[in-house]
């Protein structure tokens, strides 16, 4: 019997995720998008054309693959009662929507894959599957596993590069059985890189989740700006200063800590994969960095991050302001910053440098998650902090 597997979205991720898995003998693969036209205008294009790869491998060749998933669609009750596996490849707010959508429709033993999780998604999973959760089984991934863009809508994605390895939590339902271990299979899908490198708990993940980044940058950038509009687009990470970098490896400090604090409250849990940002850069981007002697520098001459800029948009005279809607603190914040601070709070650690950016991202966002150093802010409930969906202890955390 094939595998059947269902990749959830429409973006840059999932066209890579759909043209590989597409590629393996033995498997089925479709997808779901809810987005706009997206399945329609997708299911056009491939009409008469196949879904290319434009691959970048590590060691400087290149290669292209090509393949065409079975079905694309918008209707989760035509694919998701079949899929053996369901991969989740949208950004983080797109969560919900997929989540509330698919959940009646899903079979037993069906894994489901954050692809990347990002903070919290385990917690809206969970809360979302209610009683399905026992025969389920949930995997998060602390980032997707490419460097990748579409080139033509739904007929070419460019992979620019692909991660060396990448970290996964899982979690089984305990009636939940697979014919397969599920990294296996993933593994099986994903193609030889990158490498799964499981984490032994999922509080661990969510605490490896790369929204630490843009959040600190962003305050640090911004917090002193004076309201005018630019000429240009700043360099979002070729600029870091000294104070951006420091409120970074600050806020990875409260991060590591939490970790620390919860290794030593709960014994059998292992968080060593929690580690500083500086570290993160030296080991995930061993090859891209050219001087790693402090953080600044890590970010600054990293070249998979040349010419990254701001999120600006248009001030209306020709010239730019920042924009604070986009993603790195619209989506950073409530499902990256504001989660990670629920669980220092569980763990009862404070985090004053993390407490200072999300006060000041939740203004720009019009947002209420903190009051002082408290989570109990209005919109609380619509982040994925771990007391949205009722965690308050540790016990809450490790017996789900
Ligand atoms: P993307 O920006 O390509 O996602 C866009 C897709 O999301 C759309 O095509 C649509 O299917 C869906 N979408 C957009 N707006 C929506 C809405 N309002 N409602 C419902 N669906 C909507 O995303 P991506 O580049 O594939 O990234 C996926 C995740 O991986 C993100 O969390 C991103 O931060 C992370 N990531 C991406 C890269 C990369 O190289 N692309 C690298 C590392 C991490």
């Amino acid at each position: 019997k094939k595998v059947q597997i269902l990749v959830c979205g429409g973006g840059n991720g999932a066209h890579c995720l759909a043209g590989l898995a597409s590629l393996r003998p033995n498997a089925e693969v479709s997808v779901l998008t809810l987005y706009a036209d997206e399945a329609e205008r997708w299911t056009k294009v491939l009409v008469d054309k196949k879904l290319k790869i434009s691959a970048t491998y590590n060691d400087g060749t290149n290669g292209e693959l090509e393949s065409r998933p079975k079905l694309i669609t918008k209707d989760p009750a035509s694919v998701v009662p079949n899929a053996d596996i369901i991969f989740m490849v949208v950004p983080a707010f797109a969560h919900q929507q997929y989540l509330t959508e698919i959940a009646k429709h899903i079979k037993d033993n069906t894994v489901i894959v954050g692809l990347p999780g990002q903070a919290g998604f385990e917690f809206q999973c969970l809360s979302i599957l209610g009683n399905k959760a026992k025969t389920c089984a949930v995997s998060s991934f602390e980032s997707l596993p490419w460097a990748c863009r579409i080139l033509e809508f739904g007929c070419h994605v460019q992979i620019l590069g692909f991660k060396e390895s990448l970290g996964a939590a899982l979690l089984q339902g305990s009636q939940c059985t697979l014919s397969a271990p599920a990294f296996d299979t993933i593994q099986w899908i994903l193609g030889e890189k990158p490498k799964i490198k499981p984490i032994q708990n999922y509080i661990a993940v969510n605490l490896m989740a790369k929204s630490i980044i843009h959040p600190p940058l962003m305050y640090g950038q911004w917090s002193k700006w004076n309201g005018q509009s630019l000429d240009e687009k700043p360099l979002f990470y070729q600029g870091v200063d000294d104070l951006q970098a420091s409120l970074l490896s600050k806020v990875s400090d409260e991060v590591v800590a939490t970790a620390k604090a919860i290794e030593q409250q709960r014994s059998g849990i292992d968080m060593k994969d929690v580690i500083h940002i500086l570290d993160w850069y030296k080991e995930y981007y061993r090859y891209q960095v050219t001087d790693s002697s402090n953080l600044m520098k890590a970010m600054q001459t990293n070249k998979a991050y040349d010419g990254l800029l701001h999120p600006m948009k248009p001030a209306g005279d020709g010239k730019y302001v920042p924009d604070f809607s986009y993603r790195y603190t619209a989506e950073d914040v409530p499902f990256g910053l504001v989660v990670m601070k629920g669980i220092a709070q569980i763990a009862g650690v404070a985090t004053p440098v993390m407490d200072e950016v999300i006060t000041w991202a939740q203004g720009k966002l019009g947002k209420e998650y903190l009051v002082g150093s408290e989570l109990k802010g209005k919109d609380l409930p619509s982040s994925r902090a771990p007391q949205s969906y009722n965690f308050h202890t540790l016990d809450d955390l490790f017996n789900v």
